[in-house]
Formats: structure tokens, sequence, C-alpha cells
């Protein structure tokens, strides 16, 4: 008998059929002896939906208010899938993410789980209920407010649950089969994969991979919880996401006993949420970058990709390149326009019609030619480079945005990643 954590997200809570099937799946679980701990998304798209009335009623809303208003969202699909286990004949009681000890941080919207003493889980398992608990929420000690985790926060909560009850497994149920090598929405034939290793699942997530979260890789990595990333939609393993030391467990058909393999690369990740800055005519002397880059950061915006072009001897100046998330350009553009005159770059350019991809695969350290490989099938395919960046276990590009898909499906060939059949793709949103 094993303690199990799951987590159902929105897509797999939709409506009351759809509770009803995830009901299912629990007693399930239950019927097989296991003691069961659910965390739940809010159904659907209601977590949008009450933002739009937030946004309809106030153009920024209260965050402590907004908070107190998303996390009713989770109320309401913990309370009915309660319900539904109940008329099943099991016992199973709900609890808010306060009433089950997710302790937070006070920054509203954003908050980070900084304890988790689930007493009240622990009662109810003790005495044979199966637990439900209101995903993507928490309560700060301080404020003594209900606080939010971020959107998609419900993740991280069945994973800090799981951490603190030393579950055997995590669980995380979405729309699609588990962890690709690619998106099958944009590489068809992309493989699932029964393992991938914690490291390259959190590279896969930060490079814009959907599947997971990447705070809840992280906490699971940091934790040694074990993640178990399947379908809601069909009964069959999905891909066990490893820490070091971690293997599959006894009885998992098809993947029992898969310790990590350290595969070249693991899966190609493509992202088009980023946009580019290019800062024209810098004067090439030390402390531009750092100006240009402090004021980047004070207008709030992540960086993640910087290139630096080679000066021109004829002119002292040169072009900085960086990437962030297409929703922290603007703010970025004005900030630097506004101090033009103090750094003295001559123009800026931006650019929103750009694709990233990324290559990862924790057995890059130990090979040789893996770039080779990607500029040369990129190449072939008649995709131009404009930035470059690598992590030890990463190679990413920006490329065109409309030639991205095309690019993901050549290089997940060159490396030998395709499979012989079309991954099943449900529709849905891939949470
Ligand atoms: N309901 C929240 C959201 O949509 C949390 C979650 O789904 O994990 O972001
Ligand atoms: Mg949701």
């Amino acid at each position: 008998m094993a303690l199990i954590v799951q987590k159902y997200g929105g897509s797999s809570v939709a409506d009351a059929e759809s509770i009803k099937r995830v009901a299912k799946r629990i007693v399930d679980a239950r019927r097989a002896g296991h003691d069961v701990v659910v965390a739940v998304s809010a159904m659907g798209d209601t977590t949008d939906e009450l933002l739009d009335l937030a946004h309809a009623v106030a153009p920024i809303p209260a965050p402590r208010e907004l908070d107190m208003l998303l996390s009713s969202g989770e109320r309401i699909s913990m309370a009915l899938l309660a319900m539904a286990i109940h008329s099943m004949g099991f016992e199973a009681r709900s609890f808010t993410g306060s009433q089950a000890g997710m302790i937070t941080t006070a920054h509203h919207g954003a908050a980070r789980i900084v304890d988790v003493t689930p007493v009240r889980v622990r009662e109810a398992l003790d005495e044979g209920a199966i637990v439900i608990v209101a995903g993507f929420q928490g309560f700060n000690r301080d404020t003594r407010d209900i606080t939010t985790l971020g959107r998609g926060g419900s993740d991280t909560t069945a994973v800090a649950l799981a951490a603190a009850l030393d579950a055997d497994v995590c669980e995380i149920y979405s729309d699609v089969d588990g962890i690709f090598t690619a998106d099958p929405r944009v590489v068809p034939n992309a493989r699932k994969l029964s393992v991938i290793g914690a490291e390259e699942m959190l590279e896969l997530a930060a490079n814009g991979a959907k599947v997971l979260y990447i705070r809840a890789v992280e906490y699971a990595r940091r934790h040694g919880v074990m993640i178990h990333a399947r379908s809601t939609f069909s009964s069959g393993v999905g891909t066990f996401v490893l820490g070091p030391g971690m293997t599959v467990p006894a009885g998992v058909e098809g993947a029992e006993g898969e310790e990590m393999e350290e595969p070249i690369v693991a899966g190609v990740a493509t992202d088009l949420s980023q946009a580019k800055i290019t800062v024209i005519g810098v004067p090439d002397v030390p402390g531009k970058a750092a100006e240009i880059f402090k004021i980047v950061a004070r207008s709030g915006a992540n960086v993640d990709m910087i290139v630096q072009n080679v000066s021109a001897a004829a002119t002292g100046r040169t072009d900085i390149s960086f990437t962030l998330p297409k929703a922290d350009a603007s703010a970025a553009l004005r900030a630097l326009a506004d101090e033009q005159p103090q750094v003295g770059f001559e123009s800026l350019v931006h650019d929103d019609q750009i694709g990233k991809l990324s290559v990862v695969g924790a057995g890059m350290r130990a090979h040789s030619g893996v770039s080779a490989t990607l500029f040369e099938a990129l190449s072939a395919a008649g995709v131009n480079i404009e930035m470059i960046s690598t992590s030890e276990i990463r190679i990413s590009v920006v490329v065109r945005g409309d030639e991205l898909a095309d690019a993901a499906r050549v290089v997940h060939t060159a490396y030998g990643l395709d499979g012989d059949t079309e991954a099943v793709v449900y529709a849905g949103t891939g949470r």
C-alpha cells in the first residue's frame, strides 16, 4: 500500500461528467489499497473567467481581493469532486489550501510555499478518507490572508503535499499522455518518454514545454519527489520524472525498474512567447552593458538570451540584442528610450516575430558534435539562426517565428528522436 498524491488540471475537471470520471479514477486507486490525496485545479477556464470579471469591475483589482476571488475556483472543484466520490460510496474530505496547511509568503498572486503543515490531511487519511485539497492557494501567517501561487500553481501544491507527506509518487494528470520528445502538436511523430531526468525536465519546462510547471519540477527535485506525468483520458503509463538515484517503482508495466538513462538529446522544446530587442549603436566602452541591463531589470523584464556584435572599428559602436517575454517588451523599450541620452545608443529595434528552439539532453556533457548536428539540420532546411545560447545540457537558437515548427521537425529527425507512429493529441490545452 502506497501513499499517492494526484493532481488534476482544469481540463480534467471541466464539467460534471469529467468530475465523475476523475472521481472514478481516484476511487480506483483507493480500491487498490492506496492512501490518496488529490490536489485539484479550478474547472476548465474558471480562473480566466474570474480574472475577466475582476477586470470588468476594476482596472487594477486589489491583489488581496483578487486572491480571495481566484481561490474560489478551486473551492468549487474540490467540493464537487468530494461529493462525486461520496456518491460512489467512499469517504472524501475537501480542504482549502489554508486548512491543508499550505503556508506561503505574503506575495499576492505569486506567493511561494514556505512550509506545509498537513495536520488535518493526515488525520483524514488516518480515518480512512480520501483527501481533496484545493490547488493553487495558501495562507500567510503574518497577514493572515489567503494567497495564490501564480498561474498553474496547482502542480506545485501537489508536489509540496507529496513532499510533506512523504508520498511514494506524485501523479500529475493533464490532457496529454506524458512528456514527449517534442510538443506533438508541432512535431507529429514525437515519442512519449517513459522516464526523463529532473534536470532535463527543468530545462525543457524553462524553454517552452508546457506539460509541467517549472516551479513544481524544481520543488520536486529539491525535495526528492517522484513525478509521474500522465493523462486523465487514458489509463496508460505516462512519464516518470526522476531525480538522482530514483527508479520507476515495481509493478509499472512497460517502465518497471527503469532508471535515468542519459540520452544525448532527450527532447526539443519550442517557444513562441519571446520578443527580441536590439539596442543599436552602443558606445563600445566598459560599463555600457551594465547600464543597459540595469535599466531593463528595473523595468521588471526578465532577460533570457543576450548577444553582442563585434563592434565596427570605424565607429567604435556595437549592437546588443536580447530576448525577453513578449509581455515585458513594451516596458523595457520605454525604460530604455527614457535613458537613451545618458546611455548614448543610436536606436532601438523591437521584433516580436521570433521563435526559440532548444535541444536538451544530459548526455551532452559527455558528447561532442551535438551543436554541429543542430546547425547542419537547420542549414539543410534553410533556416537562418539569429542568436545562440547554451547551458551544460542545452543548446538554444532563435529563428524566425514562422519557421519554428519546421525547424523543430528537422532537428527532431536529425537527433533520431522520431517515433514510428503519430502521437495521440487529445483536443485540449495540454493542461
Ligand atoms: N486554476 C489555476 C490556473 O488556472 C491554477 C492551476 O490550474 O494550476 O492557473
Ligand atoms: Mg487552470
